[in-house]
């Protein structure tokens, strides 16, 4: 696993700030240069004082983008200039409870849209950064006035927004036009087909509903929009019925990405009756996969180890796991299919997870 977080010296800050570190030169008021570097730390001067980086000299921090907290003694590292995997959690608040958050909710949010900003226009060329949360349309009008911001100082970045699309309003369409249609995806999360299964998957009593009519909106809008399905115990039996509603009522999405769970937060404490093991029994899913597909939905499975799928889909399973948290197991090392398999998450745990792998 990749630590986000470097550990750092003092830095006599006032206000969360962002910083670029540079090996070589500078071209931004934000870079930082390496000025120093031993077994232990490197060391960058950035206007006049030092910031020194604990990490070994072999860590290539060219590029990368910091956010600095005034007092904090580490260091988020909010892009990672070699990565395609970069992700701004741009609050920790959300409405819903669902059973299979990674990240569940915190009461308090700090507004730190100002830093993402110039953070988003650091980054390497042609980046697509993931905006997460927490629900990052909580904050809407703040979230928009940095889409915006972002897209017109760096034409050639993208965005994949994951929301669960509660807060859309049909007046959004008008900024959105403004951000570019091409410039964001947004990954919205539908759970069954209809509003009793996914409203108590969500923990939100009317989120279905509201969900219908703002994808409806959003297709009336144009967006771009993958739409994301975690598969359950809970909504196993009625994924057929959910490729069906997909296909018949949400024909317009760019792509469905049905996923497996994830062993952390509320899906590490509800993993025993959540959990479904997919390499044991693919039928549900197979007959949902097909549905979906020939009636045209590009239907994608993300967070399947490759030899948890039977071999006729692992096409559709291209590796989704980002490379911070990614990890293979020891029966992986002789895998024929490891170069393109995604692995597990870092905090998969072999003796709940999956039943049926078989290195190929
Ligand atoms: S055994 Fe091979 S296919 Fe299975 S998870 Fe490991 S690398 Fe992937």
């Amino acid at each position: 696993m990749i630590d986000l977080r470097l550990k750092i010296d003092d830095v006599p800050i006032d206000n969360p700030s962002i910083v670029r570190l540079r090996s070589h030169a500078v071209d931004s008021e934000y870079d930082a240069l390496l000025i120093d570097r031993d077994q232990e730390s490197q060391t960058f001067d950035l206007a006049g004082y030092s910031l020194r980086v604990h990490c070994g000299p072999e860590t290539d921090l060219d590029g990368d983008v910091l956010l600095l907290v005034p007092g904090r003694k580490s260091a988020h590292r909010l892009v990672r200039s070699r990565s395609r995997h970069n992700t701004f959690l741009v609050t920790e608040q959300c409405d819903q409870l669902c059973v299979m958050c990674s990240q569940p909710p915190k009461k308090y949010h700090a507004d730190l849209f100002d830093q993402f900003t110039v953070a988003a226009t650091l980054a390497p060329e042609n980046a697509r950064i993931t905006i997460s949360g927490g629900e990052p349309l909580l904050h809407k009008g703040r979230l928009f006035q940095f889409l915006l911001a972002a897209v017109k100082a760096r034409p050639d970045i993208s965005f994949h927004v994951l929301t669960n699309g509660q807060f859309f309003e049909p007046g959004d369409s008008t900024v959105m036009d403004e951000i570019g249609r091409d410039r964001v995806l947004w990954g919205i999360p539908l759970y069954a087909p209809y509003a009793g299964l996914h409203d108590s998957i969500v923990g939100k009593s009317g989120a279905f509903e509201t969900l219908s009519l703002n994808l409806t909106a959003l297709m009336r809008a144009g967006a771009a929009v993958e739409l994301r399905t975690v598969v359950l115990q809970q909504n196993w039996d009625v994924l057929p019925q959910l490729a069906n509603y997909v296909s018949t009522r949400l024909p317009f999405i760019d792509v469905w990405a049905i996923m497996q769970l994830e062993n952390i937060g509320y899906g590490r404490m509800n993993w025993a009756h959540s959990f479904k093991d997919t390499s044991l029994d693919f039928g549900r899913l197979r007959t949902a996969i097909n549905l979906a597909i020939g009636r045209g939905i590009q239907t994608l499975l993300y967070n399947f180890p490759l030899c948890s799928v039977p071999p006729g889909y692992r096409h559709l399973a291209p590796g989704t796991i980002s490379d911070w948290k990614n990890k293979f197991l020891e029966q992986c090392s002789g895998c024929s299919l490891r170069s393109t398999c995604g692995g597990f998450f870092e905090w998969y745990k072999a003796d709940q997870g999956f039943g049926g792998l078989s290195p190929q």
